[in-house]
């Protein structure tokens, strides 16, 4: 066990941090959805930033084919049989022990994703499955929980911070789920590391600001970018929700209900 004294020190000279703000980090929970590459960027920061409880939710195991963007993972871990969420956790706990961190090896879905955001601050999309955000969205909303989504694939990405009740949510800005057809993957249109990992980092930067002091002056649009273009938006959006959105206007939440396939 190590003393806790300088641990936080050099956050702690941030003027909008200081020593509340880290007590608020400490006392809140976040989870995170998916531990892959957003994902393992996404929870060592909260880990390493004192962010009180970490909760790691992932079904695969690690493969070689992750290790160019998965920052948690080692060519030791491959073929161990142990799921990333329980390979991050104990790699995560050797960093900073005083944080509580729970691995739990399952997929996200209408049956537990209640259960696994209950008693949170904060939902962190580490997802790679564009359409599974929409159960997100529908948990969100429907505890009132706020949520940073951050989609990433090839040189692209997205940020998009969702506080229900005062921004608009996913489904207000996109009502359905694109055709999954239409979307460029992983799989298909390929990755490099930086782009979760700079993907991750605003986005981290968001939670921490948002879990430390509230949602004031978090990012006001989605943010969106393309290294290979060199291209950096920020297209603002609406102030607030759309009063006709099916899920925070009207809170019909088909996919956290099972009645929508998300994926
Ligand atoms: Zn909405």
């Amino acid at each position: 066990m190590v003393e806790s004294g300088d641990r936080y020190q050099k956050q702690l000279l941030l003027a909008g941090l200081g020593a509340r703000g880290q007590a608020r980090l400490g006392a809140a929970g976040v989870l995170i959805a998916g531990v892959g590459a957003l994902g393992g960027h996404l929870a060592q920061l909260m880990v390493r930033a004192g962010v009180g409880r970490v909760r790691l939710v992932d079904r695969d195991v690690p493969e070689l084919s992750n290790l160019h963007r998965q920052p948690l993972y080692d060519e030791n871990d491959l073929g161990s049989g142990e799921g990333k969420a329980q390979i991050a956790a104990e790699k995560l706990r050797a960093v900073n022990s005083e944080v509580v961190i729970e691995a739990v090896v399952a997929e996200l879905g209408p049956p537990n994703v209640l259960e696994l955001a209950q008693g949170l601050d904060l939902i962190l999309d580490g997802l790679d499955n564009p359409a599974t955000r929409y159960l997100i969205n529908d948990a969100a909303v429907h505890l009132g929980l706020p949520w940073i989504y951050t989609g990433v694939v090839a040189t692209r990405g997205n940020v998009l911070c969702i506080v229900p009740g005062r921004t608009p949510c996913l489904r207000c800005l996109f009502p359905s789920p694109p055709p999954l057809e239409a979307l460029p993957r992983v799989d298909t249109h390929g990755i490099i590391g930086p782009t979760p990992a700079f993907a991750a980092a605003l986005a981290a930067a968001q939670a921490l600001k948002l879990l430390s002091g509230g949602p004031d002056g978090l990012l006001p649009g989605l943010f969106s970018f393309d290294f290979w273009r060199g291209q950096f938006q920020l297209t603002e959006l609406p102030g607030g929700p759309a009063p006709d959105c099916p899920c925070c206007g009207q809170r019909d939440f088909p996919f956290l209900e099972g009645r929508a396939q998300p994926a």
